[in-house]
């Protein structure tokens, strides 16, 4: 079964997606991973794209709907969804294209972690862009050296300003907090400390996913 990675932006909610993938097979479907890369294409949706994300606003949900079914159409075996759904409509949205599909949605797990950790994590944090143009997140899976190793140049993401983060935080509880309700509604909402060392947090994904 499919599932879904909730939280805060910087709750580590790819760091553990790519753990899950890596250790269950499940395929990771990261949004912001798949916009990052259209806009790097340079395409006309890319620069619309750009525009939106940089300054911390949400994609229109009809348009990461159409790109994102483009994704999953072609998916072997179960997904994790990272950053999606993050608003009710992108919810009711996911189950109408799942079950479409013929596929399943199981957990939704959301990495909670307060504002204060967010803000002081998001404003340190830093990216690796390798020779071969795919990008990294420095931390846990991927480290400053394992950038410098390879020729990567180290970098800060745009949207990761003092003035993007605080707006996305404030998108967030207006716009993303409520699909926790949603959730918790239909019965599949779990929640986990994200405030532990990422080892840690990964271990209680791995209790929460055999419960
Ligand atoms: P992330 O890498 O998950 O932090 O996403 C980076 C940015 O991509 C977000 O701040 C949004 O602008 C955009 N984005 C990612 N996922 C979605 C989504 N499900 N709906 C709308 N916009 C999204």
């Amino acid at each position: 079964m499919d599932i879904v990675l909730m939280g805060a932006p910087g709750a580590g909610k790819g760091t553990q997606a790519e753990q899950l993938e890596k250790q269950l097979h499940y395929m990771h479907i990261s949004t912001g991973d798949v916009l990052r890369k259209e806009m790097a294409s340079g395409s006309e949706l890319g620069k619309e794209i750009s525009a939106v994300i940089n300054r911390g606003d949400l994609i229109p949900d009809d348009m990461m709907l159409s790109i994102l079914k483009k994704v999953v159409s072609g998916a072997k075996g179960d997904i994790i969804f990272d950053g999606f759904p993050r608003t009710v409509k992108q919810a009711e949205m996911l189950d109408k294209m799942l079950c479409e599909l013929g596929r399943k949605l199981g957990k939704v797990i959301n990495v909670s972690l307060a504002d204060e950790v967010v803000i002081a994590r998001l404003s340190t944090r830093k990216q690796c862009k390798l020779p071969n143009g795919e990008t990294k997140q420095i931390g846990p899976n991927f480290s400053l050296e394992d950038c410098k190793a390879q020729g990567g140049e180290v970098f800060t993401r745009k949207d990761d300003t003092p003035e993007s983060i605080a707006h996305r935080l404030s998108v967030y509880h207006k716009q993303t907090a409520p699909v926790a309700d949603f959730y918790r509604a239909a019965g599949r909402f779990v929640e986990v400390n994200g405030d532990q060392a990422p080892d840690q947090v990964f271990a209680d994904l791995l209790t929460v996913l055999k419960a």
